[in-house]
């Protein structure tokens, strides 16, 4: 079977609970604090790595403890790791956040390693694309490196996905013809494309435009609502499966693993979607980014009895 390989960010996250948030200046008592591995490229590699496929993730860390736990942490997924570079001059990339009691948060982001991602990591990933089905990419690194490994996976034949996301403004033109499948969710949908999208009607529209723009397919993620898809044949809506969510971080990075898996597997766009929005909906019913990405054995469960009661 070939390989999904993600060229993208690896973070630490560092969360701090507390009554409510501080101002600026003042310090408050916090009621508690963990560190989850996470970053999206290394939350893509392992929902896909989980579902079985053997997957390959690019990029870099620090040469500090965040890194190598983040290191063993994808390693116990599943994921390969050697082509991740240890940067000397970098920390690791943090994610510093402080949630209060209402889930309201400040979230501060230090790219650290991952901001310093260049032509020496593309060329790392060149070597890799022979035996690649997919490329999965966000935009946690550099701009400039994306492009360069979707140009790269455009001339070696491999299919590219492209999460936008965080959301970005300054998306440059010559990006898009090189995408085969771009996935935003509802508000980098509306960032790439100048108009609110909120619902199917105005998924679809944007989908449209982002097509125009050159993407292949466009796939627009719309949360508890489902999934737009516009490709040149057809737009078809695929709805959300009904689960219990209890958290939805990270339900977008599971629902690239999804869609990357079923490619990578052969199946269909249109079972690719379905793959995906059964992988993001598994991962809203635990907490977490990383440690809410389901395994094989319960996401082929899941799928058998979502089709067996028809509720999709
Ligand atoms: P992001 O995390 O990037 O904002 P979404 O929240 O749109 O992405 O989630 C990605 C996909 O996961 C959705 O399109 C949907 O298929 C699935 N999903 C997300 N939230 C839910 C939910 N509450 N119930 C069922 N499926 C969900």
């Amino acid at each position: 079977m070939k390989k999904i390989t993600v060229f993208g960010s690896i973070n630490m996250d560092l969360v701090a609970r507390s009554p409510r948030l501080p101002v600026p200046g003042e310090t408050v008592l916090g009621r508690d604090f963990f560190t989850a591995p996470g970053g999206k490229g290394a939350n893509q590699a392992v929902a896909a790595a989980r579902l079985g496929i053997p997957t390959q993730l690019v990029g870099r860390v620090g040469n500090d403890n965040f890194g190598r736990s983040a290191l063993t942490n994808l390693q116990t997924f599943g994921v390969q790791t050697d082509r991740i570079l240890v940067d000397e001059t970098a920390h690791t990339g943090v994610a510093i956040i402080a949630v209060d009691d209402t889930g309201q948060n400040h979230i501060i982001v230090v790219p650290g390693a991952n901001g310093r991602v260049n032509e020496t990591d593309v060329e790392n990933l060149i070597n890799l694309l022979d035996n690649a089905a997919v490329l999965l990419l966000q935009f946690e690194i550099p701009l400039t490196a994306v492009l360069s490994a979707a140009k790269a996976a455009q001339n070696a034949g491999v299919r590219v996905i492209l999460d936008p996301a965080p959301a970005q403004v300054d998306v440059p033109d010559e990006l898009y013809p090189l995408v085969d499948i771009i996935t935003p969710n509802e508000i980098e949908a509306g960032q790439l494309v100048g108009f609110p999208v909120n619902n199917f009607e105005t998924a679809a529209k944007a989908a449209s435009v982002l097509r125009q723009k050159g993407v292949g397919t466009a796939i627009v993620k719309l949360g508890a609502q489902g999934v737009c898809c516009a490709t040149a044949e057809s737009t078809f809506f695929v709805p959300a499966f009904p689960v219990q969510a209890v958290d939805t971080v990270g339900a977008g990075d599971a629902f690239n693993g999804g869609l990357a898996a079923a490619l990578a597997e052969g199946q269909t766009l249109h079972e690719a979607v379905v793959w995906g929005a059964a992988a993001g909906a598994i991962s809203t019913t635990k907490s977490g980014a990383m440690s809410s990405m389901c395994d094989r054995a319960t996401f082929d469960t899941f799928l058998i009895k979502e089709w067996r009661t028809g509720e999709f």
